[in-house]
């Protein structure tokens, strides 16, 4: 009897996952197998129709007046700063707690990132640490959504335009987020500032089946210029106006995107399921800091991020992973201490609020495919381990 209650426990822990894609297309099988075999039997493989059918129903899904589909969404960064025309040495704020692909873009560049502190509840931007970071040669900020929640932008829009910087959102984490301002219009994330760049990297909240990206935007001239960047600046064919890149979204992931972008608003209640009932269990735990919600933004929970407080988070994970919960640490170093970062302007201590969060936080299994019995696993292991 025991033994079998412990092989029922070990089926279904072994079946935990961060993030859970194969049980996702286990439910869009039929559909996406035939929408990949018609590009196969098509063989349009580069910008074919699926491409052209994907961009149109994001733009109506977004309400955006362009969607300019790339191969990723670092060079989605990059073309918006290219399509912008920043130059080097032109300053670019950013957040000190993201993904590195946002500063690595501006360093490549040659553009120089001016990194910032983030808000300990929200872990987005702070909007005061970036007035205190602006110098007469800032031309643009990169406000991060993180984990699915979106940043200030009612705050930092007016604080853009009033200084005349440019915004160009990165929503890789939080592409369907709606961002509610303070006189209740809403907005799609990353259609609110200058540009918005997101990634359909497979484990992102609409993931295709390889490498994805997107920039959107209502201005037309910046659009036509991010379509030109994107396919070598070529203006006409053979003829370079500027010098571009190579950035293009595969007509196969297109297909896939096509068919996941019609369930996005479903994966995204599902995540707020998980979410709600990680929420309940451990409300009131001292040592247990949920996710904030904020006023101005849904939540679309790329990630379930937590703050530990007096906890041995390597023990934790450690222990987790001996009962088969896998844990992540997004993100373990902040960007002003790492080796490729340094600079003389930051040290230790510069950024308190993202070297707190580096050291603290803990995000758990997100993903469309939870059940409670799994949730309710999770949860009782990390309360008790505490
Ligand atoms: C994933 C991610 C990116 C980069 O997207 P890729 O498609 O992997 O290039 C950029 N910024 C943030 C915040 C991300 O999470």
């Amino acid at each position: 009897m025991l033994l079998l209650y412990y092989q029922e426990m070990q089926k279904l822990v072994q079946k935990i996952q961060m993030v859970d894609l194969k049980g996702q297309y286990k439910k869009i099988k039929s559909e996406v197998d035939s929408a990949i075999q018609n590009v196969i039997d098509t063989a349009a493989f580069i910008n074919g129709p699926e491409v052209k059918f994907f961009t149109t129903e994001l733009e109506e899904y977004l309400g955006v007046k362009h969607v300019i589909p790339c191969a990723n969404g670092t060079d989605a960064l990059q073309i918006a700063m290219m399509a912008l025309g920043l130059k080097p040495g032109d300053e670019v704020i950013t957040a000190d707690f993201t993904y590195v692909a946002t500063a690595e873009v501006i360093a490549l560049l040659g553009l120089k990132p001016v990194l910032v502190d983030v808000h300990p509840d929200t872990f987005d931007i702070d909007v005061r640490a970036i007035e205190k970071a602006i110098t007469p040669k800032t031309k643009a900020i990169v406000p991060v959504h993180l984990f699915g929640q979106c940043a200030d932008m009612e705050q930092l829009m007016a604080f853009a335009a009033r200084h005349k910087l440019f915004v160009i959102e990165d929503v890789a984490q939080a592409i369907g987020a709606d961002y509610t301002f303070s006189d209740g219009r809403k907005k799609k994330a990353g259609t609110i500032g200058t540009i918005g760049c997101t990634s359909f990297f497979p484990s992102k909240n609409l993931g295709c089946y390889g490498d994805g990206g997107a920039l959107y935007t209502n201005d037309e001239n910046l659009a036509k210029i991010c379509r030109m960047v994107a396919n070598h600046g070529q203006s006409v064919q053979y003829v370079h106006d500027s010098i571009g890149i190579n950035s293009r979204l595969d007509s196969i992931q297109a297909a896939v995107l096509r068919i996941k972008l019609r369930h996005l608003d479903e994966y995204a209640a599902a995540r707020n399921k998980a979410a709600q009932f990680y929420d309940r269990a451990f409300a009131g735990n001292q040592k247990i800091k949920i996710p904030a919600r904020v006023k101005h933004s849904n939540h679309v929970f790329h990630q379930y991020t937590l703050q530990l407080k007096g906890v041995d988070r390597v023990r934790l994970r450690e222990q987790l992973s001996a009962k088969e919960i896998p844990v992540m640490i997004y993100y373990p170093i902040p960007l002003h201490m790492q080796k490729a970062y340094a600079d003389a302007r930051y040290k230790k201590g510069d950024f308190p609020v993202t070297e707190n969060l580096c050291s603290s936080v803990l995000s758990l299994p997100m993903h469309t495919e939870l059940d409670t019995e799994t949730l309710s696993y999770i949860t009782d292991s990390v309360l008790e381990l505490l």
